[in-house]
């Protein structure tokens, strides 16, 4: 890096003595023909940013959810979408065998636990078997970024008004 300041200064005369030359050229009385005007619609640059994505050369698109494959429910975990559970205490039925205390007697009565219903409502999903699906909130699409269309990823378009001309 030792050369840098010498090539700087180099290039520093180098300008210096073409911008001269310029200089005294057009004093001759040879201008050079003007240039066109720069096209207004994109300075000159002959692109103009992208109405489609703003310049961010992607767009958001909503797909469908992949956890739930657009549904935007998935079964209960807990109770694999049946929306409730056979009793363990009665086995389903019902019914459960109490014993007295201080008795022999045996008798069947309405299990408790179930309510004599055989079955206990899943509280994971409250009873309904499907439970909201979470990557999508519910809504079975996702956002998701994909390249724009309309400037294949670029972010410019070609200027419509000078066609990429520039002026
Ligand atoms: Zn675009
Ligand atoms: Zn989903
Ligand atoms: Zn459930
Ligand atoms: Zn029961
Ligand atoms: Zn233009």
């Amino acid at each position: 890096m030792k050369s840098t300041p010498a090539l700087l200064a180099i290039l520093g005369a180098l300008l210096f003595t073409v911008g001269c030359e310029v200089h005294v050229v057009r004093h001759e009385g040879q201008p050079p023909p003007p240039p066109p005007p720069p096209c207004r619609t994109c300075n000159g640059s002959g692109a103009t940013s992208c109405a489609t994505c703003g310049t961010k050369g992607v767009v958001m698109v909503s797909v469908n959810c992949s956890a739930c494959a657009g549904a935007g429910a998935v079964n209960c975990g807990s109770c694999k979408g049946a929306g409730a559970f056979a009793c363990a205490k009665c086995e389903g039925s019902g019914e459960a065998m109490e014993v007295g205390v201080g008795k022999v007697l045996k008798v069947k009565v309405q299990c408790n636990k179930c309510q004599g219903h055989g079955r206990l409502a899943c509280g994971a999903c409250a009873a309904k078997g499907k439970i909201g699906c979470s990557p999508c909130g519910g809504s079975g699409k996702v956002a998701q970024q994909a390249k724009c269309h309309a400037c294949n990823g670029s972010g410019r378009t070609v200027c419509a008004t000078c066609k990429g001309a520039k002026h």
